[in-house]
């Protein structure tokens, strides 16, 4: 088995229960596999696929995903092929052709071809195991169910003898029983491996305003150069101003929401997957699909509904398993809305409780990890140390007046204002709706002049997540005390709040000014990055992986991932043997890749 893994895909070594997963299905048992995205679900099947005699036959829901899995197995010299409606008739005698010749050692289809297939090829061929990948498609309580899948129940009546093993990310216990049912496994043995994807950064940014967002943005995407990335919003509308904005700031950018026609979504997925832009602005419609391995980092410009959307969302950064960033934007603006959407949904209670979690996700003070791993019903036992509360853990103040000013001004105003004339009354801010209330008159008026706009959006967001104050979406949003806020109002108790930290502005001046020192440093041969490799090197890596990729009309992911990228870069292989040994390099790849990289190795050396 290592020597397969080895040879085919380049790895020296296997991950938690890749190797008890595949020993199982060669077995010929039934097999079920709970993985997290980027896990390593694919090489369960195509190991033992590879080791075992005949073809294996591999459901897969969508043609993007079964071309990038074609695409990387062909890219180590594996035999695999692809039949779903992107094929003609031609391809498809073809093919039907080499599967009965026994030339196809992985097919892959979609699950309506499948039913097509079943009384004809696959009776005709020797089928050594079948893989359904994305198996929660099977199950209406998922969030993909797809009906042609529920047809696959017949698989087992028409091939008793051949083993399958289902594969998902979806892990609610629903779910998997589903799975089992109707694929009508038999006694199989399921495998659940950690969810957790330590090599996920984890941060959140509280009450930014756009222009906040904004900047942030360009901050945060400078840090990133030519890293490919994906910016969740919320609105369609904004995934178009937020790409306006960035295209002007000369980062090439794409748009993605179900508003657009196929051909301009497929366009934008394609120059992702490509490398030809470095940002999409999407809606939640992106993403199924996409396996590009490399996507460097999310950013969810607006809090997401649940925190099963948004560890899928940012599941989809850092499949290869390298260092990848993800940053949360989190506002009352969005907490609000978000609020409205779920009180409306037909499942009230279910929604209002998801976003319940997920705002004490965004607004904890412990370990973000051990908050999200815990919602998926695995305990974590110490602190991540990849997580912003980890690496900056907040400071506290008694801020019991400072909630005391508010509240008091909400009583003052018989509990009938929102958040927007709350803070008008504290800051002492003269409008025509509060001069007309007669607010201007009230004692609390000009109280929390002290305080700026944005911190008091920050602190009533606090306030809120305390508990003192409920937003009445019922009644135009307006803030209600609650009696525990009652209590702080009256002096019973007091109130902690956490300091608010906002990073230091640079002036742009000196921030361009550092850019082009970034870019320098860039082409300098002296500068190591973080984790003591060239840059340099790895540029022209990276420039002749892109060309590879180019003219082989193929992603240049799957040419080689970031990580083997960044091994190349620092182990330096100058023979065709050390090259061998990088890992991410089987023995096909070797022989095609080696000679250009190992060219510009030499090169990179002759001149330091
Ligand atoms: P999933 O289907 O679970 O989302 P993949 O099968 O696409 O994940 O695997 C994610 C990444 O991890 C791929 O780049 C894959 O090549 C890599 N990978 C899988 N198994 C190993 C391993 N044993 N060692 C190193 N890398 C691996
Ligand atoms: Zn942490």
């Amino acid at each position: 088995m290592l020597q397969t893994l080895k040879t085919c895909f380049g790895y020296d070594s296997f991950r938690p229960l890749q190797q008890d997963i595949i020993q199982n299905i060669l077995n010929r048992k039934d097999t079920l596999v709970l993985m997290p995205t980027g896990g390593g679900k694919s090489i369960c099947y195509q190991l033992p696929a590879l080791m075992m005699e005949g073809t294996t036959i591999v459901v897969s829901p969508l043609i993007s995903l079964m071309k990038d899995q074609v695409e990387s197995l062909q890219a180590n010299g594996i035999a695999a092929k692809a039949m779903n409606s992107a094929n003609d008739e031609t391809d498809n005698l073809i093919l039907r052709r080499e599967c009965m010749e026994g030339k196809i050692k992985l097919l892959y289809i979609s699950p309506e071809r499948l039913l097509t297939e079943m009384d004809f090829l696959l009776k005709d061929i020797r089928i050594s195991l079948f893989a359904i990948d994305e198996a929660h498609c099977i199950s209406q309580w998922g969030h993909d169910f797809r009906p042609e899948y529920t047809q696959l129940k017949t698989l087992r009546e028409h091939f008793p003898e051949v083993p399958i093993v289902a594969l998902t990310a979806t892990a609610d216990k629903l779910t998997r029983q589903d799975i089992v049912e109707q694929l009508d496994l038999k006694d199989p043995q399921i495998f659940i491996s950690s969810f957790d994807r330590p090599n996920l950064s984890l941060s959140v940014k509280r009450g930014f305003q756009q222009r906040e967002k904004t900047r942030a943005i360009l901050d945060f995407i400078a840090k990133h150069p030519n890293e490919c990335g994906i910016i969740y919003c919320m609105s369609r509308d904004r995934t178009e101003k937020v790409a306006e904005t960035l295209t002007k700031h000369g980062i090439r950018t794409g748009i993605y929401h179900a508003g657009l026609s196929t051909s301009a979504r497929n366009k934008a997925q394609d120059d992702f997957i490509n490398d030809r832009i470095q940002v999409v602005c999407a809606t939640i419609a992106f993403g199924m699909g996409i396996d590009k391995s490399n996507v460097r980092w999310v950013i969810h410009y607006n809090m997401p509904k649940s925190m099963e959307s948004f560890y899928q969302e940012i599941g989809r950064a850092g499949r290869d398993g390298m260092k990848s960033d993800t940053l949360l934007f989190y506002s009352l603006g969005d907490l609000v809305m978000l609020s409205k959407f779920a009180a409306e949904s037909g499942q009230q209670e279910i929604n209002l409780e998801k976003l319940n979690r997920m705002q004490q996700y965004a607004e904890s003070d412990i370990c973000r990890r051990r908050i999200l791993l815990n919602y998926f019903g695995e305990a974590m036992e110490h602190d991540c140390g990849n997580c912003d509360v980890c690496k900056n853990p907040p400071e506290r103040f008694d801020g019991t007046i400072i909630v005391q000013k508010a509240l008091s001004a909400i009583m003052r105003t018989d509990q009938q204002i929102g958040t927007r004339m709350l803070i008008a009354i504290l800051r002492g801010s003269y409008s025509e709706e509060l001069l007309q209330k007669g607010y201007d008159k009230l004692k609390t008026f000009g109280v929390g002049r002290d305080i700026p706009q944005r911190d008091w959006m920050d602190y009533l967001l606090q306030i809120l997540n305390l508990g003192y104050i409920e937003i009445a979406y019922n009644e135009d949003n307006h803030l209600k005390i609650t009696p525990s806020g009652a209590k702080v109002l009256y002096g019973q108790e007091k109130a902690t709040l956490v300091v608010i930290k906002r990073e230091e502005r640079e002036s742009s001046k000196a921030k361009k000014k550092k850019v082009e020192k970034e870019e320098q440093k860039l082409f300098s041969v002296t500068t190591l990055s973080d984790d003591g490799i060239s840059k340099e090197l790895f540029e022209k890596l990276r420039i002749l992986r892109k060309k590879l990729a180019d003219q082989q009309s193929i992603p240049p992911y799957i040419v080689l991932t970031d990580k083997t990228l960044h091994l190349l870069a620092a182990q330096r292989p100058t023979s065709m043997e050390e090259f061998g040994n990088v890992s991410g390099i089987g023995e096909y790849k070797k022989e095609k890749y080696g000679a250009d990289f190992i060219k510009v190795i030499k090169e990179f050396l002759a001149h330091t």
